[in-house]
């Protein structure tokens, strides 16, 4: 293997997590203490060796690297203290901003002393749009009671489509749409570069079809399940975390795919479904129940890691802490805005709920490019497992490479 070894990548792990890089001697206890790792495909030991050697293209193309769970029983184990579970995080982390696009949006998202351009431009574009709504301000009481936040970008006579609704996708649509695209374009350049570096030619191309219900669908029912991270020996709580967290963002997803049907399409009929749902709505009940979710799972992968890092198994990181921070912010503003309406506080119920708007704007807009691509480039890479497994590759395994 002819290596070429790219400092500067070296240099960034240590300065990610993976600063312990250099203590690892390759006993492999890693790989065997792994509860994912598998004899055929043994991991993360061989990324160990890789980061060491500074080959970036190798780890760029690895789909192990997006396999692992970051439960930590890796680090846990080391004889060297050389925390592999870091380094495979710090891996993942320059993944997303490689893959990302564009280009600078997803270099931004990496650093905290970004942090006021990352909050300050959801901050702005909100403002600018409640600026532009000419509904800036502050209700009466009486119309808060009422109308809760759904005057927040005003109101107009057109019934067919509420003014609020407008805004509210005017501003969030644009910044969703980039980071699918985003996601799209990086999740189709890692599967190139993993189908390249396990020799596999793209003469055997499954159909949508197959690679939905062969692939895609099967390693989307076992992330549900959790069926690898009920694997970890060692940091259980991260399971206790996570599950609510992942339901949360279900329920959340269920709840607001209802709400655009419910005002953009049924209310073009029926004008009267425009407005505040009722307490009672099983739509809202669920929407209370996902926020008090998101917020209990952050808690306790918040707790986790704070414990985990004081105890000096893990290193502290802008990677891991902005996702959570984000993550948390919109379970708070949200429910808080909710209890601010219940309660009628006026200005700080508005205020509260466009702090809400900023950090959803936040979570849309920076999505492929922090800890929450994860969603995405995981399951790649668990379909891609399957993928490489199957009769569409193995036929093209013994054929030479075609680039
Ligand atoms: S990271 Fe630790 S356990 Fe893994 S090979 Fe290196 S020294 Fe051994
Ligand atoms: S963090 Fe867990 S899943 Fe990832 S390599 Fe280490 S032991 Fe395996």
């Amino acid at each position: 293997m002819n290596v070429q070894p790219d400092v500067s990548f070296i240099n960034y792990l240590k300065g990610a997590g993976g600063d312990t890089l250099k203590k690892c001697y390759q006993c492999a206890t890693c790989s065997v203490r792994c509860p994912l790792s598998s004899d055929e495909k043994p991991f993360p030991r061989k990324e160990m060796i890789w980061a060491g050697w500074g080959v970036k293209e190798n780890l760029l193309a690895d789909p192990d690297v997006f396999l692992c769970h970051n439960c930590g029983d890796c680090s846990t184990y080391c004889p060297r203290g050389a925390k592999p579970a870091e380094t495979l995080g710090a891996i993942r982390a320059y993944a997303y901003t490689h893959y990302g696009w564009p280009a600078g949006l997803a270099k931004l998202a990496t650093s905290a002393k970004n942090l006021p351009m990352l909050i300050g431009i959801p901050a702005l574009l909100t403002f600018v749009f409640w600026l532009l709504s000419g509904a800036m301000g502050f209700p009466t009481k009486e119309e808060f009671a009422t109308y809760g936040y759904t005057h927040f970008f005003g109101h107009w006579e057109f019934k067919w489509y509420a003014k609020n609704i407008f805004f509210i996708v005017l501003l969030t649509l644009p910044p969703l749409a980039l980071a699918l695209f985003s996601l799209y374009k990086g999740l189709t350049n890692l599967w190139k570069a993993m189908a390249a570096e396990a020799n596999i030619a793209s003469t055997y191309r499954p159909s949508v079809i197959q690679f939905t219900t062969q692939f895609l669908w099967p390693a989307t029912v076992e992330i549900f399940k959790h069926n690898r991270f009920k694997e970890c020996t060692t940091n259980t709580d991260r399971v206790r975390g996570h599950l609510p967290l992942m339901l949360a963002f279900v329920g959340l997803f269920i709840v607001t795919s209802w709400s655009l049907v419910k005002q953009d399409i049924l209310g073009l009929i029926w004008p009267s479904l425009h407005g505040p749902l009722p307490l009672t709505d099983p739509f809202k009940i669920l929407a209370n129940i996902s926020a008090i979710a998101l917020i209990f799972g952050t808690w306790v992968l918040w707790s986790s890691r704070s414990k985990s890092e004081s105890e000096g198994k893990t290193s502290r990181t802008f990677y891991d802490w902005f996702l959570l921070w984000m993550i948390m912010a919109v379970g708070v503003t949200g429910l808080g805005a909710q209890v601010l309406r219940w309660i009628n506080l006026v200005e700080v119920g508005y205020i509260t709920y466009f702090a809400h708007l900023v950090t959803v704007v936040m979570l849309f807009l920076y999505l492929p490019y922090t800890k929450l691509a994860h969603i995405a480039y995981r399951t790649t890479a668990m379909a891609f497992e399957r993928f490489r497994e199957s009769s569409f590759a193995k036929p093209a395994i013994e054929q030479p490479l075609k680039m």
